[in-house]
């Protein structure tokens, strides 16, 4: 059996640089009232407002080249930056997905005129992405996918079903896996490629899935016969799994999976310092000590893709003990003082404590599933 590296990285001066000009912009976003701190906002909170001012100070492909409307900072500079998104519960739905997976999965697969045309959008705030991987039978065994392009004049028609996309009726386009040959049950990976889907074209319908705390964030997504461009294909035609298990690296590793309940730890603090309750904030103190090792493994992997490595099993880990660290907050909050969540309750600690229950039991879902997770170390670990 191997072992598991995960490199212990330093967030240099340099890097730290950006953190109090990104805190300070947001400190002064939420006094003019364009956002107040909510848990989970990476994914279900959504501004274009503060998309578009975070595009123009050069914080949305913040380490992509120049040319194509990024800014050449490294991964670690990012990585403070979406750090400090998610402290503050910032609303970043909108360019999160896009910024996160689609422009590296552009810059490494896309042609020049795809770069050329969408990373600049991109970066600018302008241009939204969605995820198009799950189909109603095809979660965890993604290879399942059914959703099928057939190629036609100048193109392909597409045709089947997408589910649980995150914020399709917002987005402008989807990178799609779908089926380009026929399954042949023996290499259930081959012949599957990634279209660049236009949600506006005709043929797709997208039809709301409504959560639990009844909001529309989710959707399924039908296409019928739509039309894509020949110019629309992602990389190499029979390369989509590879490409999207790359695409799967970059969803998975980033402190978006240890963060998402973070504004209610930070009120939690503040209450328990307000009671000067000392027994108490050592429960507290245990829980910011976890957050504090999650958080170093996590920027391990920051500086792993920094060097171009692709750390799909450290990802795989992190995700798993930072999904359970999320969801652990609004437990150890409840068993410390005494709450009445509800999202329209007038205290802040309630507001928060309701919006972390009703969101986890998607944490361990959202990119993969714990089991999932677990099955990748597993095997990762034992092959090595
Ligand atoms: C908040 C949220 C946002 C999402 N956004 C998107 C999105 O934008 N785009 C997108 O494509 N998808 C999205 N998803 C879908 C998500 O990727 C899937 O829910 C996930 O991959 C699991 O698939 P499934 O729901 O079909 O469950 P299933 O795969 O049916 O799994 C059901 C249960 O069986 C277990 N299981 C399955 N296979 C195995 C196995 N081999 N070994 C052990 N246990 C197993 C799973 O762990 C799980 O507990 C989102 C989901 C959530 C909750």
């Amino acid at each position: 059996m191997g072992s598991l590296q995960l490199p212990v990285a330093h967030l240099s001066e340099k890097t730290e640089l950006i953190r109090a000009e990104v805190r300070e912009f947001l400190t002064n976003e939420q006094d003019k009232g364009t956002f107040e701190p909510r848990c989970d906002q990476w994914l279900n909170g959504y501004s274009p407002e503060l998309t578009k001012k975070l595009g123009e100070k050069g914080w949305i492909g913040m380490t992509w080249p120049k040319k194509y409307g990024g800014h050449e900072r490294s991964a670690l500079e990012r990585y403070v930056l979406t750090e400090e998104l998610l402290a503050a519960g910032a609303p970043v739905g909108a360019q999160w997905i896009a910024d996160r997976q689609t422009g590296p999965l552009l810059l490494r697969y896309g042609t020049e005129e795809q770069r050329t045309e969408f990373l600049p959008k991109i970066a600018k705030g302008e241009c939204y992405f969605a995820i198009g991987l799950s189909e109603p039978n095809a979660g965890s065994d993604l290879a399942a996918v059914r959703t099928k392009a057939v190629k036609t004049e100048g193109g392909w028609l597409l045709n089947g079903s997408k589910i649980w996309t995150s914020g399709a009726h917002h987005a402008h386009y989807m990178i799609t896996l779908c089926r380009t040959s026929p399954l042949d049950p023996e290499k259930r990976h081959a012949g599957m490629s990634q279209l660049l889907v236009d949600l506006s074209a005709p043929g797709v319908t997208i039809r709301p899935i409504y959560a639990m705390t009844g909001e529309h964030h989710f959707n399924e997504i039908i296409f019928e016969d739509v039309f894509i461009p020949e110019n629309r294909l992602v990389g190499e035609e029979g390369n989509g799994w590879k490409q999207s298990m790359t695409e799967l690296a970059y969803e998975r590793s980033g402190p978006e999976r240890i963060l998402s309940t973070f504004p209610l730890l930070q009120e939690l603090t503040y209450q328990i310092q307000q009671r000067g309750d000392a027994q108490l904030m050592t429960h507290v103190s245990m829980l910011v000590a976890r957050l504090w090792t999650l958080r170093q493994m996590s920027i391990g992997i920051a500086h792993m893709l920094e060097k171009g490595e692709t750390p799909d099993i450290a990802a795989a880990l992190v995700k798993d003990m930072g999904n359970k660290f999320e969801m652990q907050v609004a437990e150890i909050t409840r068993l410390l003082i005494p709450t009445s969540p509800s999202v329209s309750a007038a205290s802040r600690l309630d507001r928060l404590m309701a919006e972390s229950i009703l969101q986890a039991p998607g944490f361990t879902l959202r990119g993969g599933t714990t089991e999932v997770m677990r099955g990748i170390v597993a095997k990762g670990v034992i092959k090595k």
